[in-house]
């Protein structure tokens, strides 16, 4: 299964596996920035911590996409819970 090429439905060239973060790490950094600089202040920590837990999170949060070697474009790979198709 694994060596089965996935095939672009735009242009029909074979996709390649891409692993980026989920999301924008510049957003990440500014939220954990932003949390260090409310936890200065100590009635900031109630906000400032999680922030940085929120920021954290987005820069360890990654995923997989199918990029197509052709013409660029992306598709998400994402795990169905076989339970969960169908109800
Ligand atoms: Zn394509």
């Amino acid at each position: 299964m694994a060596s089965k090429p996935i095939l672009c439905m735009h242009c029909n060239g074979e996709m390649q596996l891409y692993t980026g973060p989920r999301y924008n790490r510049k957003v990440a950094g500014f939220l954990i920035l932003g949390g260090l600089f409310a936890t200065l202040f100590w009635i900031g920590a109630v906000l400032g911590i999680p922030l940085i837990l929120i920021g954290l999170y987005m820069m360890g949060s990654k995923r997989d996409l199918w990029v197509c070697k052709d013409c660029s474009s992306a598709i998400e790979r994402i795990k169905l819970n076989p339970e969960t198709i169908g109800k």
